[in-house]
Order: C-alpha cells, then structure tokens, then sequence
C-alpha cells in the first residue's frame, strides 16, 4: 500500500510521537525561537502523484533555520559549479555540533569540512551569485518559489533579527575563515543574508515539497520540469546522509535510513529517492539540535514504510 493510502495508520504514528515531545526542549540560543510550542508535532507527506498526508496543524509556520543550507548549496552550485565550491568547503563529516569551531583550527587547510555546519553553510553562502544582500536574498526566495510553487513565502524579520544581534559564535567562524581566505566578504553583511536565509518561513507542505523536489532528481513536483539539475539533487542528498542531521547522522542512518535535514526550529526535511517528500515540525528538539518527536516519527514511517535506502 501506498503512504498516502494509509492515512489511519500515520495519524496513529504522529500522536504516538507526539508523546516524545515532553523529553525535548526549544530552542533559546536564538531569543525569538523559545516562544515556539514544545507540544507541537506536524507532518506533511508527498508521494509521486502529488498526493499529500497531512497530520497535526500543518498550517503552523517556523522558519528554515539549518535546513536552508540544503537549499544554499544547491543555488551556489548552480552559480558556481562543484569546482569552486569544494574548493572552500569541504565533502566530510565532522562528527561535532553544527556550530563548533574546533575543526577550523585542526584542519590544514582551514577550510570547513562540509556545507551543512555552520561554517560550511556560511561559507556557501557568501558564494550565492548577486551585488547586495538583497539580491541574493531575492534570488534565493524566488528559487523557493520556483521548487515549492508558493510565492508567498517570506523571511521573518523578527527572526532574523534575533539571531543576528547574537550571533556572536557564527561571527567568530566568520572572521577565522576571512583570516584563512575562505571568504572575502564583509562579515557583518554575510551575517545580515545567513540570518535572513535561516529566517525564510515555510509550512511542513513547503517542506515536503522542497523534500519531494530533491528526491526526485530535482524534477517539479506538478510539471516535473528540471528545477534542480539531477547531479546537484544527487549531491544534496548525498549531505543530508552523511551530515544531515548534524551529530546525529550516523545513528538516524542506521534507525531511519532517509537522506534527510534538520534545523533548530524544529523542522525536518526528508527526501527519499525517488518519489517521496516529507516535512515535519516539532520545535522540542534533543540535545544535539533535532526535533525529538520528528524523529521518532520518522523512525516509525520508515518502518512501516519500508523506507531506508540502505
Ligand atoms: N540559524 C542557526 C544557526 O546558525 C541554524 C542552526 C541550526 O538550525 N542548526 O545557529
């Protein structure tokens, strides 16, 4: 049976994740994300035929936060071609939480290791094509558009702002990869773009979609016309594998199985090859920064569903 078939049994399995909620904690490093509802567990699905699941309030927004550098990557690559971007950032996992600074310093040369830790994802960041922080940013929303088929998709201000005024320790790794030529930019105003991007605000159903593009080669998930082009699909969801879910990659392989992609609002975005889209939101997150009842949930749809692609 198909996913989208068994909505009785996905209900089943959201309010029994719902449970893991309670273990979990929001969170508040960045001040205007702790308002967030630790209760709150959502899911939307897309399989093949544009079908959708949906269960919990799925018309509850949260911003992309980590999960934006899935998109980053893709739009610099498109920009710039895998030559020069994996000339400042590497292709491996690090092993520790997404925002630590060690490997910068141990590694010769002193580039981050991979797009999808803080450092990296600045770094790719300051590679988006465009003359002012606006014009990226513009270009990047139009290309979420473009993959989710919602123009009215926005960035929150409140959001970006909050994280911006502290975002001491994404500074520090800012000014150690100018140092090291990593990046030329000015820090403050790549900081002012990296805020606003992981401030872009999406619904699970955007999430899925987005989720669905990736998995199926970076077809649209209506026209199924290129959005993506298929070795960058390819590639992103090689990352969401191997550092998707920061830390906690190795483990969520083994028990889930799905290239797939967290960010500290609470949602998580999942790809499976090559017809299945998946968006969550659940803000209670574990201590490594991933939504505690999103990934449960998780677990159990792959079960179910049969769904790891190991
Ligand atoms: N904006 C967040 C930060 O840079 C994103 C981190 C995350 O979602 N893990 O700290």
């Amino acid at each position: 049976m198909s996913i989208c078939q068994d909505k009785e049994a996905i209900d089943v399995m959201v309010e029994e994740a719902k449970s893991y909620t309670q273990y979990g904690k929001v969170a508040d490093y960045i001040p205007a994300l702790k308002v967030a509802d630790p209760d709150m567990l959502s899911l939307a699905i897309y399989e093949n035929d544009e079908t959708c699941v949906t269960a919990g309030n799925t018309e509850e927004t949260f911003t992309l936060q980590s999960i934006s550098k899935v998109i980053t990557l893709a739009l610099a690559l498109m920009d710039r071609g895998e030559e020069e971007v994996f000339s400042r950032v590497g292709m491996e996992p690090t092993g520790d939480p997404f925002n630590s600074i060690i490997k910068l310093e141990t590694h010769s040369p002193s580039k981050p290791l991979n797009p999808m830790i803080n450092a990296g994802a600045l770094a790719v960041t300051s590679m988006i094509y465009g003359s002012s922080i606006d014009e990226k940013l513009g270009r990047l929303l139009t290309f979420i558009h473009e993959i989710t088929g919602n123009s009215s998709i926005r960035y929150d201000d409140t959001v970006a702002r909050s994280e911006y005024e502290t975002a001491n320790l994404n500074r520090s790794l800012c000014y150690y990869m100018k140092q090291h030529n990593v990046i030329d930019d000015n820090v403050e105003h790549l900081l002012e773009l990296y805020t606003k991007q992981c401030a872009i605000e999406v619904s699970c159903k955007d999430l899925a979609k987005i989720g669905y593009v990736i998995a199926n080669e970076g077809k649209h998930v209506q026209s199924q016309r290129p959005i993506i082009p298929l070795h960058i699909a390819r590639i992103l969801k090689t990352f969401m594998v191997t550092c998707g879910m920061y830390n906690a990659s190795g483990e969520f392989a083994i028990r889930v199985g799905i290239p797939a992609k967290s960010g500290v609002s609470g949602g998580i975005m999942a790809s499976v090859p090559y017809g299945v889209g998946i968006g969550i939101y659940g803000p209670a997150l574990d201590d490594k920064g991933n939504s505690m009842a999103g990934m449960k949930l998780l677990e159990s749809l792959s079960q179910r569903f049969d769904l790891s692609i190991f």
